[in-house]
C-alpha cells in the first residue's frame, strides 16, 4: 500500500486511541486526524476540487497542518505545501508554477498569501475559526480517493543544485516507501515512540521523518511552530521525545543552551541528523551531554529525501552518512559521467525508487538531473573501503584559490574545534590574484572571547598554508534558511558577497 491518506486510516484502525499529532495542549488521536483529514477532503470536494488538482498549503508547525495535509491527500489532490515565511510574489510563483485550485493558509500568515491568491485568480482559504465551525459541519469524506503508485502526491519547490524554484514532483510511492525504510530500517520507529516535530514539515526532512514516518509506525509527534532551544528542551522533557529529529544548526543551538537541572530525558533513545553536515566535534559533544546515539544521514527533496544513513545494524562512522538505505543505489561519478577510482572525490548520484518523477513542467532541468535514472545531487564525497559516503561539499560550494580547490566543510570542521566556536561558515569571495579569497565567518558562543586573529591562527596551524581563511570575521548569528541550514549565498564578507560556482 503506498497511498499516503490510506497509511493515515490504517493506523487510524490499528492505533486509534493513541496520540497522533500534539502541540502544546492540543492533542489528536489518530482516529480524531484522520476524521478531521476526511472532513477537510469534504469541504475541498464541496469546492469543486477534483482528484489529481493540487492544493497549496501555507502553514507552520501546529496541528492543523498534518489535518489538511492529509485531507488535501484523503480527496486524491496533490499537496503544495510552502515555507509560510515566504513573501507575496513568491507565494504567487509557486501557485502559479504548480496550477494551483485553491490554498489553505494560516491567519498568521494570511497577509501574503491573499495578495498573492488573488493576483493569481486561485481560492484562498484562511484556516480561522469560521473555517474551523465550517469543518465541524462538514460530513466526512469517508473513502479515501484510489491513487495510482505513481500519481504526483506532493510537489516541493526547491532550488535543487541550480536556479530558480522548480517543483519536485514526488509520487506516492516515492513518499511512502521513504517513510516505511525510516520506519523499518533507519530509525526502527514503534507505536510507543514520540518524535520531535521541529523541523518544519513543508520541508522534506521533517514531512517524511517525522510525519509519514510517525504516522506509518502509529506513533506520536510532537510539534513545534518555531524552534528556539529552551522551548524545545521543554517539548523533550514534558513530552518524553524518543527520537529527535533535526539540522546540525539546532545542534549547536541545543548544545550551546545545555540540559537544565530539572529536565529529565532519559526517554530519549535517538537523534538523527540531516540536511548539512553535522561537525563531528558538534556530534561528539552531543552524544556527551545529551547521552544518546547520533545518526547522520543525507537526502534531498528529489529524493524523498533519505538516500544515504548510518543504519543502526552497521557501526556508527562519525563524520559519514553513511551507506545507501533499502531500495536506493548510491555512486560517485567524474565531471565527465564516469564512475571516479576508488577514494577519489565524485558527485554523488542515486538511483531507486526515492527519486523524483520530476520537476513539474520542465523536462529540460529533469533531463539534466535525471540521466539513465541516476539522480545528479550536486553534492561532491568521498566513499571509504567499507561503503560509507563522507560528504566533502556541495559542488557550487567549492572554493578555488590560486588554482587549488579547498572544500569549505574540512575548514569549518577545523574552526568548529576552537572552544570559543558556536557556529561558523567558509565561503570564497573574488580576489584579483587568487580569483578566490578563503573567508570565515564565526559566531562566538555565549561568553565565550577570541578575536579575529586567534581564530584565524588556530585554523592556520592545523591546515595547508593555501586552506587557512585569510578573513574572518566575527558575527552575532549567521543566516539560516527555513529548516535552520546556514545560507551561504546570504553571507557577506566586507563589500563582498560570497561566490558560488552557479
Ligand atoms: P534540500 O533539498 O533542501 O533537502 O537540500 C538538499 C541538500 O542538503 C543536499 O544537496 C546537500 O547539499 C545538503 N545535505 C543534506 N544532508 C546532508 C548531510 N548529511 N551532509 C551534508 N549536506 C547535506
Amino acid at each position: 500500500m503506498t497511498n499516503l491518506a490510506a497509511a493515515l486510516a490504517e493506523s487510524a484502525r490499528a492505533h486509534g486511541d493513541r496520540i497522533a499529532v500534539r502541540q502544546d495542549d492540543t492533542v489528536l488521536t489518530y482516529t480524531q486526524l484522520d476524521d478531521d483529514a476526511a472532513r477537510v477532503a469534504a469541504l475541498l470536494r464541496e469546492k469543486g476540487v477534483r482528484p489529481g488538482d493540487r492544493v497549496a498549503l501555507v502553514m507552520p508547525n501546529v496541528t492543523l497542518f498534518p489535518v489538511a495535509y492529509y485531507g488535501i491527500l484523503r480527496a486524491g489532490c496533490v499537496v503544495v505545501p510552502m515555507n509560510p515565511l515566504l513573501k507575496s510574489r513568491e507565494v504567487a510563483h509557486t501557485l502559479r508554477d504548480s496550477g494551483s485550485r485553491i490554498v489553505l493558509a494560516s491567519p498568521l500568515f494570511a497577509a501574503e498569501v491573499t495578495g498573492a491568491a488573488a493576483d493569481t485568480g486561485v481560492e484562498c482559504l484562511v484556516t480561522d475559526a469560521e473555517f474551523d465551525t465550517l469543518l465541524r459541519a462538514a460530513e466526512p469524506l469517508t473513502e479515501v480517493a484510489a491513487r495510482a503508485d505513481d500519481d504526483t502526491a506532493v510537489i516541493l519547490y526547491t532550488s535543487g543544485t541550480t536556479g530558480t524554484p522548480k517543483g519536485a514532483e514526488l509520487t506516492h510511492r516515492n513518499l511512502s516507501t521513504n517513510a516505511v525504510t525510516t520506519v523499518e530500517t533507519l530509525i526502527r520507529i514503534g507505536p510507543d515512540d514520540v518524535l520531535f516535530g521541529g523541523l518544519p514539515l513543508f520541508h522534506a526532512f521533517g514531512q517524511t521523518c517525522a510525519l509519514n514516518a510517525a504516522v506509518a509506525a502509529g506513533a506520536a509527534l510532537t510539534l513545534l511552530p518555531r524552534f528556539e532551544p529552551a522551548t524545545a528542551l521543554r517539548t523533550l522533557h514534558r513530552d518524553r521525545v524518543t527520537v529527535f529529529l533535526g539540522v546540525p544548526t539546532m545542534y549547536t543551538a541545543l548544545l550551546s543552551a545545555g540540559v537544565p537541572e530539572d529536565h529529565d530525558l532519559s526517554g530519549l533513545r535517538l537523534a538523527v541528523s540531516g540536511g548539512a553536515s553535522l561537525p563531528v566535534e558538534v556530534l561528539h559533544g552531543f552524544e556527551r551531554d545529551f547521552g544518546v546515539t547520533v545518526l547522520e544521514g543525507y537526502g534531498l527533496s528529489e529524493t524523498s529525501p533519505v538516500a544515504v544513513f548510518n543504519p543502526p545494524d552497521r557501526p556508527r562512522k562519525a563524520g559519514s552518512i553513511g551507506v545507501p538505505i533499502r531500495g536506493v543505489e548510491a555512486g560517485l561519478v567524474a565531471e565527465d559521467g564516469t564512475a571516479v577510482t576508488p577514494g577519489e572525490v565524485g558527485e554523488i548520484v542515486i538511483r531507486g525508487e526515492n527519486v523524483m518523477k520530476g520537476y513539474r513542467n520542465r523536462p529540460e532541468a529533469t533531463a539534466e538531473a535525471v540521466r539513465d535514472g541516476w539522480f545528479h545531487t550536486g553534492d561532491l564525497a568521498r566513499v571509504d573501503e567499507d561503503g560509507y559516503y563522507f560528504i566533502v561539499d556541495r559542488k557550487k560550494d567549492l572554493i578555488i584559490r590560486g588554482g587549488y580547490n579547498v572544500y569549505p566543510r574540512e575548514i569549518e570542521e577545523v574552526l568548529y574545534e576552537h572552544p570559543a566556536v558556536a557556529e561558523a561558515a567558509v565561503v570564497g569571495v573574488p580576489h584579483d590574484v587568487h580569483g578566490e579569497e578563503i573567508a570565515a565567518v564565526v559566531a562566538l558562543r555565549n561568553g565565550a572571547e577570541a578575536t579575529a586573529d586567534d581564530i584565524r591562527h588556530f585554523v592556520r596551524e592545523r591546515v595547508a598554508a593555501y586552506k587557512y581563511p585569510r578573513i574572518v570575521t566575527l558575527t552575532d548569528t549567521l543566516p539560516k534558511g527555513a529548516t535552520g541550514k546556514i545560507l551561504k549565498r546570504e553571507i557577506v564578507v566586507g563589500e563582498r558577497t560570497a561566490t558560488g560556482r552557479n
